[in-house]
Protein backbone atom coordinates (compact mmCIF):
# COMPACT_ATOMS: atom_id res chain seq x y z
CA UNK A 1 0.00 0.00 0.00
CA UNK A 2 1.42 3.75 -1.03
CA UNK A 3 -0.91 5.44 1.53
CA UNK A 4 -0.76 9.59 0.91
CA UNK A 5 -1.74 11.78 4.21
CA UNK A 6 -3.00 15.14 2.57
CA UNK A 7 -5.05 18.03 4.10
CA UNK A 8 -3.60 21.58 2.36
CA UNK A 9 -4.81 23.03 5.51
CA UNK A 10 -2.27 23.29 7.45
CA UNK A 11 -1.35 22.08 11.02
CA UNK A 12 -4.13 19.32 11.18
CA UNK A 13 -2.08 16.48 12.48
CA UNK A 14 -0.45 14.99 8.39
CA UNK A 15 2.76 14.58 10.15
CA UNK A 16 2.31 13.64 13.36
CA UNK A 17 -0.35 11.35 11.31
CA UNK A 18 2.15 9.89 9.11
CA UNK A 19 5.42 9.21 11.05
CA UNK A 20 3.20 7.24 13.66
CA UNK A 21 1.27 5.30 10.87
CA UNK A 22 4.31 4.49 9.89
CA UNK A 23 5.75 3.67 12.89
CA UNK A 24 2.69 1.31 13.58
CA UNK A 25 3.44 -0.83 10.55
CA UNK A 26 7.03 -0.75 11.60
CA UNK A 27 6.15 -1.79 14.86
CA UNK A 28 4.07 -4.68 13.15
CA UNK A 29 7.69 -5.93 11.54
CA UNK A 30 6.58 -4.39 8.08
CA UNK A 31 9.39 -2.83 6.13
CA UNK A 32 8.48 0.22 5.68
CA UNK A 33 9.12 3.62 4.25
CA UNK A 34 8.31 7.23 4.88
CA UNK A 35 8.73 10.28 2.32
CA UNK A 36 8.89 13.30 3.25
CA UNK A 37 6.97 16.06 0.55
CA UNK A 38 7.11 18.61 2.42
CA UNK A 39 9.74 21.59 2.01
CA UNK A 40 9.07 21.97 6.13
CA UNK A 41 10.66 18.86 6.57
CA UNK A 42 8.46 17.82 9.71
CA UNK A 43 8.78 14.53 9.39
CA UNK A 44 12.43 13.71 8.09
CA UNK A 45 13.02 16.00 11.53
CA UNK A 46 11.01 14.30 13.65
CA UNK A 47 13.61 11.04 13.44
CA UNK A 48 16.88 13.03 11.94
CA UNK A 49 18.89 16.01 12.95
CA UNK A 50 19.21 18.31 10.35
CA UNK A 51 22.92 17.64 9.41
CA UNK A 52 22.18 13.89 8.62
CA UNK A 53 19.94 15.48 5.75
CA UNK A 54 22.13 15.91 2.53
CA UNK A 55 20.22 14.36 -0.23
CA UNK A 56 16.52 14.54 0.01
CA UNK A 57 13.38 13.95 -2.05
CA UNK A 58 13.59 17.26 -4.33
CA UNK A 59 16.83 15.60 -5.52
CA UNK A 60 15.52 12.66 -6.79
CA UNK A 61 12.64 14.18 -8.49
CA UNK A 62 14.15 16.85 -9.80
CA UNK A 63 17.37 15.14 -11.12
CA UNK A 64 16.76 11.52 -13.53
CA UNK A 65 20.41 10.94 -12.44
CA UNK A 66 20.13 10.65 -8.37
CA UNK A 67 17.60 7.39 -7.74
CA UNK A 68 15.14 7.31 -4.44
CA UNK A 69 17.59 4.23 -3.31
CA UNK A 70 20.12 6.97 -2.95
CA UNK A 71 18.69 9.28 -0.80
CA UNK A 72 16.95 6.51 1.71
CA UNK A 73 18.34 6.80 5.22
CA UNK A 74 17.65 4.00 8.13
CA UNK A 75 15.18 6.12 10.75
CA UNK A 76 15.75 5.13 14.69
CA UNK A 77 12.77 3.10 14.02
CA UNK A 78 13.38 -0.68 13.71
CA UNK A 79 11.59 -1.52 9.54
CA UNK A 80 11.34 2.33 9.18
CA UNK A 81 13.51 4.33 6.31
CA UNK A 82 13.06 7.91 5.63
CA UNK A 83 13.57 9.73 2.34
CA UNK A 84 13.82 13.05 3.77
CA UNK A 85 12.84 16.62 2.64
CA UNK A 86 14.76 19.40 2.80
CA UNK A 87 14.05 23.65 2.36
CA UNK A 88 14.90 23.18 -1.15
CA UNK A 89 11.53 20.66 -1.80
CA UNK A 90 9.57 24.11 -2.75
CA UNK A 91 11.79 24.69 -5.43
CA UNK A 92 10.73 22.35 -7.39
CA UNK A 93 7.39 23.39 -8.25
CA UNK A 94 9.04 26.08 -10.62
CA UNK A 95 11.70 23.70 -11.69
CA UNK A 96 8.60 21.37 -13.31
CA UNK A 97 6.86 24.14 -14.59
CA UNK A 98 6.64 22.51 -18.47
CA UNK A 99 7.69 19.36 -18.03
CA UNK A 100 5.47 16.58 -19.43
CA UNK A 101 5.85 14.20 -16.83
CA UNK A 102 5.57 16.89 -13.85
CA UNK A 103 3.06 14.81 -12.14
CA UNK A 104 4.42 11.65 -12.43
CA UNK A 105 7.92 12.23 -11.28
CA UNK A 106 7.52 10.71 -7.81
CA UNK A 107 5.39 7.62 -8.98
CA UNK A 108 7.92 6.37 -11.43
CA UNK A 109 11.03 7.14 -8.92
CA UNK A 110 8.55 4.95 -6.03
CA UNK A 111 8.24 2.12 -8.59
CA UNK A 112 11.94 1.28 -8.25
CA UNK A 113 12.21 0.63 -4.70
CA UNK A 114 8.10 -0.61 -4.37
CA UNK A 115 9.26 -4.05 -3.86
CA UNK A 116 11.35 -3.23 -0.98
CA UNK A 117 8.84 -2.28 1.77
CA UNK A 118 5.21 -3.28 2.26
CA UNK A 119 4.00 -0.29 2.64
CA UNK A 120 5.47 3.29 2.01
CA UNK A 121 3.80 6.50 4.00
CA UNK A 122 3.86 9.74 2.32
CA UNK A 123 3.89 13.22 4.13
CA UNK A 124 2.40 16.19 2.05
CA UNK A 125 2.60 20.04 2.59
CA UNK A 126 -0.24 22.12 2.98
CA UNK A 127 -1.21 22.75 -0.30
CA UNK A 128 -2.26 21.51 -3.33
CA UNK A 129 0.42 22.34 -5.47
CA UNK A 130 3.09 20.04 -7.73
CA UNK A 131 4.15 18.32 -4.47
CA UNK A 132 0.71 16.86 -3.41
CA UNK A 133 -0.25 16.27 -6.86
CA UNK A 134 2.59 13.96 -7.53
CA UNK A 135 1.65 12.33 -3.70
CA UNK A 136 -1.93 11.97 -5.57
CA UNK A 137 -0.71 10.20 -8.66
CA UNK A 138 1.98 7.77 -6.54
CA UNK A 139 -0.27 6.56 -4.00
CA UNK A 140 -2.61 3.78 -4.03
CA UNK A 141 -4.61 4.90 -1.36
CA UNK A 142 -5.57 8.16 0.91
CA UNK A 143 -5.73 9.59 4.04
CA UNK A 144 -7.65 13.04 4.84
CA UNK A 145 -6.84 13.76 8.40
CA UNK A 146 -9.39 16.67 10.13
CA UNK A 147 -8.50 18.66 13.10
CA UNK A 148 -11.46 18.73 15.64
CA UNK A 149 -12.07 22.69 15.04
CA UNK A 150 -14.82 24.77 14.02
CA UNK A 151 -13.09 25.69 10.54
CA UNK A 152 -12.29 21.58 9.88
CA UNK A 153 -14.86 21.24 7.32
CA UNK A 154 -13.30 24.25 5.01
CA UNK A 155 -11.42 23.45 2.11
CA UNK A 156 -12.30 20.01 1.97
CA UNK A 157 -14.19 20.62 -1.30
CA UNK A 158 -11.05 21.93 -2.85
CA UNK A 159 -9.30 19.43 -2.00
CA UNK A 160 -11.64 16.60 -3.52
CA UNK A 161 -11.83 18.24 -6.23
CA UNK A 162 -8.06 18.03 -6.80
CA UNK A 163 -8.46 13.93 -6.39
CA UNK A 164 -11.31 14.08 -8.54
CA UNK A 165 -8.91 15.51 -11.41
CA UNK A 166 -6.20 12.71 -10.64
CA UNK A 167 -8.47 10.42 -10.69
CA UNK A 168 -9.93 11.24 -13.67
CA UNK A 169 -6.72 10.46 -15.71
CA UNK A 170 -3.35 10.37 -14.01
CA UNK A 171 -4.51 7.76 -11.08
CA UNK A 172 -8.46 6.40 -11.46
CA UNK A 173 -7.66 3.41 -9.12
CA UNK A 174 -6.83 6.26 -6.05
CA UNK A 175 -8.95 4.95 -3.62
CA UNK A 176 -10.03 7.59 -0.10
CA UNK A 177 -9.07 5.32 2.75
CA UNK A 178 -10.46 7.03 5.02
CA UNK A 179 -10.86 10.20 6.84
CA UNK A 180 -9.35 11.17 10.47
CA UNK A 181 -10.59 13.21 13.08
CA UNK A 182 -7.24 14.27 14.92
CA UNK A 183 -6.65 16.39 17.87
CA UNK A 184 -9.85 15.64 19.47
CA UNK A 185 -11.49 16.34 22.62
CA UNK A 186 -14.32 14.37 23.26
CA UNK A 187 -14.89 15.75 26.92
CA UNK A 188 -16.76 18.64 25.11
CA UNK A 189 -19.60 19.55 23.43
CA UNK A 190 -18.01 21.38 20.55
CA UNK A 191 -15.88 18.19 19.92
CA UNK A 192 -18.57 15.89 19.96
CA UNK A 193 -20.48 18.12 17.50
CA UNK A 194 -17.50 18.51 15.18
CA UNK A 195 -17.30 14.77 15.12
CA UNK A 196 -20.63 14.51 14.03
CA UNK A 197 -20.82 16.82 11.33
CA UNK A 198 -17.97 15.44 9.77
CA UNK A 199 -19.44 11.86 9.86
CA UNK A 200 -22.55 13.85 8.51
CA UNK A 201 -20.41 15.09 5.56
CA UNK A 202 -18.07 11.29 4.92
CA UNK A 203 -20.50 9.12 6.20
CA UNK A 204 -18.83 5.64 6.63
CA UNK A 205 -15.31 7.01 5.24
CA UNK A 206 -14.68 8.49 8.88
CA UNK A 207 -12.35 5.88 10.54
CA UNK A 208 -13.92 4.36 14.18
CA UNK A 209 -10.53 5.51 15.75
CA UNK A 210 -10.42 9.16 16.86
CA UNK A 211 -7.06 10.55 18.12
CA UNK A 212 -7.15 12.92 21.15
CA UNK A 213 -6.01 15.64 21.94
CA UNK A 214 -2.56 14.77 23.75
CA UNK A 215 0.51 16.59 24.88
CA UNK A 216 2.92 13.11 24.22
CA UNK A 217 1.87 12.86 20.84
CA UNK A 218 3.32 17.07 20.56
CA UNK A 219 6.42 15.79 22.45
CA UNK A 220 7.71 12.64 20.82
CA UNK A 221 9.32 14.32 17.81
CA UNK A 222 11.21 16.33 20.02
CA UNK A 223 13.15 13.31 21.04
CA UNK A 224 13.69 11.51 17.47
CA UNK A 225 11.26 8.87 18.53
CA UNK A 226 7.39 7.73 17.48
CA UNK A 227 4.87 7.35 20.09
CA UNK A 228 5.58 3.72 20.59
CA UNK A 229 8.87 3.86 22.40
CA UNK A 230 8.45 7.54 23.70
CA UNK A 231 5.07 6.86 25.62
CA UNK A 232 3.63 3.28 24.84
CA UNK A 233 1.06 3.68 27.73
CA UNK A 234 -0.39 7.09 26.03
CA UNK A 235 -3.62 7.45 24.07
CA UNK A 236 -1.61 8.38 21.18
CA UNK A 237 -0.26 5.21 20.85
CA UNK A 238 -2.94 3.17 21.38
CA UNK A 239 -5.10 5.50 19.36
CA UNK A 240 -2.25 5.24 16.78
CA UNK A 241 -1.98 1.53 16.70
CA UNK A 242 -5.65 0.86 16.50
CA UNK A 243 -5.61 3.53 13.37
CA UNK A 244 -3.16 1.30 11.88
CA UNK A 245 -4.72 -1.89 12.35
CA UNK A 246 -8.11 -0.41 10.79
CA UNK A 247 -6.29 0.78 7.75
CA UNK A 248 -5.51 -2.60 7.18
CA UNK A 249 -8.60 -3.74 7.47
CA UNK A 250 -9.55 -1.49 5.16
CA UNK A 251 -7.33 -2.46 2.24
P1 LIG B 1 1.54 21.25 8.37
O1 LIG B 1 0.34 21.54 7.54
O2 LIG B 1 2.26 22.47 8.85
O3 LIG B 1 2.45 20.25 7.73
P2 LIG B 1 0.44 19.07 9.82
O4 LIG B 1 -0.90 18.94 9.18
O5 LIG B 1 1.51 18.15 9.38
O6 LIG B 1 0.97 20.57 9.71
P3 LIG B 1 1.17 18.37 12.50
O7 LIG B 1 2.51 18.97 12.35
O8 LIG B 1 1.07 16.90 12.57
O9 LIG B 1 0.19 18.93 11.39
O10 LIG B 1 0.43 18.95 13.79
C1 LIG B 1 0.38 20.34 14.03
C2 LIG B 1 0.74 20.59 15.51
O11 LIG B 1 -0.22 19.94 16.34
C3 LIG B 1 2.08 20.01 15.89
O12 LIG B 1 2.68 20.83 16.87
C4 LIG B 1 1.72 18.67 16.51
O13 LIG B 1 2.67 18.22 17.46
C5 LIG B 1 0.40 18.96 17.16
N1 LIG B 1 -0.47 17.79 17.22
C6 LIG B 1 -0.78 16.92 16.22
N2 LIG B 1 -1.63 15.98 16.62
C7 LIG B 1 -1.88 16.22 17.93
C8 LIG B 1 -2.70 15.62 18.94
N3 LIG B 1 -3.44 14.53 18.68
N4 LIG B 1 -2.70 16.16 20.18
C9 LIG B 1 -1.96 17.26 20.45
N5 LIG B 1 -1.19 17.88 19.55
C10 LIG B 1 -1.14 17.39 18.30
MG1 LIG C 1 3.26 18.52 8.31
Amino acid sequence: MIVAIANQKGGVGKTTTAINLAAAFALRGKPTLLIDLDPQANSSLSFLDRQQVTQSVYDVIADSSVSLKDVIVPSPVLNLSLAPSRISVAKLEAKLVGELDAHFRLKDRIETVRRQYAHIVIDCPPTLGLLTVNALVAATHLLIPIQSSYFALEGTDDLLETIEKVRARANPALKILGVLITMHDKRTSLGRDIQEQIQKVFGGKVFKTVITKSVRLEESPAYKESIFSFAPESSGASEYYRLCEEVLDRV
